[in-house]
């Protein structure tokens, strides 16, 4: 069994920030990932990748390879493929790693599980060829494969990097279909100044923007009443674009309309979660900190609220301050001095996000879905099951599940969870806050008997003493 001063699960920007301050401060860190090298998302793969792939990634992706860098440590463990599922009394964790069952205890447990892509349930998108944005990136960081003749479709900035992404991998994408309309970016104007103090986010976009014109990537704007067609894969997308239908042919096709907190390890020990209205999402409750309502858990970087990767890595500085602080690795006026000048730094980062958050809001059409589309993949619910749970008086997600299993395959609600919560409030005609969303338990990854039975017996006892 790991013993220690801080656990942390989550090696992206904000595990790896959070881990090299608190060790520097004399911490003893053991940082737990489930991907087989520290990155995080954005940050993924970076110590292997090639140098061709690092061009198509961009400058930005680069920049990882000093926190992974970082991780090299005395204070420092670091624990590839450990899928952290189950965190017990704020204190200790059980995760699998190489097929075997393992536990550590830490002092502190800083949570920085990072985002999720929003789920975007729309008519077709389970047929074979439908896929997110972010996965298709997925296969890019860590294989060097590219999506050939896709179509994407959505919002947000992300949408726009994996296009160019694509680009510069010399596999362009057939068209950008894109939710966002001129009401969203008139109404985002208000948003204007902090958009301008963030203007490197601005400018970012607008080359990007460039670049995708100079390839000569067709942009469909405003668009709605998106379905994927096709029989046993996909083989066309239709949408309006005012009251003109479009129908483009393809095989492929790459959702993504924005990032959300992946909220299920904080909620596995009962933290409280707040409607975020302008992210469209949940949050967890936490101070300026970091720190949950369990005293001994922290949360940083998109798990605690969608910030980006620059202002992850603050916040994770940041909780990590405050956690060598607690067990006496730093003064009260050394860790406000130095937290002082990362808050600066992190508001900068988040300037733009006002600005992000309503120039590109989710799709309407996924928020609100067809009774016939799918929303809980691994058991099959759709959204007019999920009314019709309404109708015969389901309150909430934990009600649905015995209304109709959603939620109770192996992803464990992951990516069906907003959706239904969002479904269930607006037939029910509540708030999200009083909706609420699943009760999650563990495990909180699938965990195989084998991996438990191969547990060291002497991590078994030391439990039970
Ligand atoms: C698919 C996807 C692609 C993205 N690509 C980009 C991009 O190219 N550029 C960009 O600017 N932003 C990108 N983002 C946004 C980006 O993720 C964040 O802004 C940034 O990475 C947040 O950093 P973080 O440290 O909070 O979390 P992350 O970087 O997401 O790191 C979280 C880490 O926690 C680990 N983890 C989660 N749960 C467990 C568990 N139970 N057990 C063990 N480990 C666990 C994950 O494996 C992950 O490595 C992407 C987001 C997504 C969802």
């Amino acid at each position: 069994m790991y013993n220690v001063d801080l656990i942390i699960i989550g090696a992206g920007p904000a595990g790896m920030s959070a881990a090299r301050r608190a060790a520097e401060l004399g911490i003893s860190v053991l940082i737990l990932d489930e991907q087989p090298v520290a990155g995080g998302q954005i940050y993924r793969n970076v110590d292997r990748a090639s140098a061709v792939r690092s061009d198509i990634l961009g400058k930005e992706y680069t920049h990882g390879l000093a926190l992974t860098k970082g991780l090299h440590h005395d204070n420092i463990t670091l624990l590839k493929g450990a899928v952290v599922w189950q965190i017990e009394e704020g204190t200790r964790v059980a995760f699998t790693q190489n097929g075997t069952g393992a536990l550590a205890v830490g002092k502190r447990i800083l949570l920085a599980t990072g985002a999720l892509e929003r789920p975007m349930p729309l008519s077709g998108w389970t047929l074979p060829g439908v896929m997110t944005a972010g996965a298709a990136q997925i296969l890019l960081k860590q294989s060097g494969i590219a999506c050939q003749g896709a179509v994407l479709v959505g919002s947000g900035p992300l949408l726009y990097l994996i296009a160019t992404q694509m680009v510069r991998a010399g596999v362009p994408p057939l068209a950008l279909i894109e939710t966002q309309t001129t009401r969203d970016l008139l109404r985002s104007m208000r948003h204007l100044g902090g958009a301008l103090r963030g203007w490197p986010y601005l400018v970012k976009g607008l080359r990007m923007l460039w670049e995708l014109r100079r390839a000569g990537i067709p942009r469909h704007v405003g668009a709605t009443g998106i379905t994927i067609e096709g029989d046993q894969a996909a083989q066309a997308i239709s949408f309006y674009i005012g009251k003109s239908a479009h129908r483009i042919e393809c095989d492929t096709v790459l959702l993504h309309h924005g990032v959300i907190p992946n909220t299920q390890a904080a909620r596995s020990i009962d933290i409280p979660h707040l409607w975020d209205a302008a992210q469209n999402c949940f949050v967890p409750e936490c101070d300026a900190w970091g720190r949950s309502a369990v005293a001994t858990v922290f949360i940083a970087g998109d798990g605690a609220g969608i910030g980006g990767a620059k202002a992850a890595a603050f916040a994770g500085e940041i909780a990590a301050l405050e956690i060598a602080h607690d067990l006496e690795g730093i003064s009260r006026p050394d860790r406000d001095a130095a937290a002082r000048k990362l808050r600066k730094h992190l508001a900068i980062e988040c300037a733009a996000r006002p600005f992000i958050d309503a120039a590109y809001p989710p799709y309407a059409g996924a928020i609100a879905p067809q009774d016939a589309t799918i929303i809980c993949r691994c058991e099959e619910v759709t959204a007019g099951d999920i009314r019709r749970f309404a109708g015969l008086g389901c309150l909430g997600p934990n009600q649905a599940k015995a209304f109709g299993r959603s939620g109770m395959g192996p992803c464990q609600g992951r990516y069906c969870g907003l959706s239904v919560s969002q479904i269930l409030a607006t037939a029910n005609n509540i708030s999200l806050d009083d909706t609420g969303y699943y009760r999650i338990r563990p495990p909180l990854k699938p965990v195989t008997m084998g991996e438990l039975a191969a547990m060291a017996a002497s991590e078994i006892n030391e439990v039970k003493e």
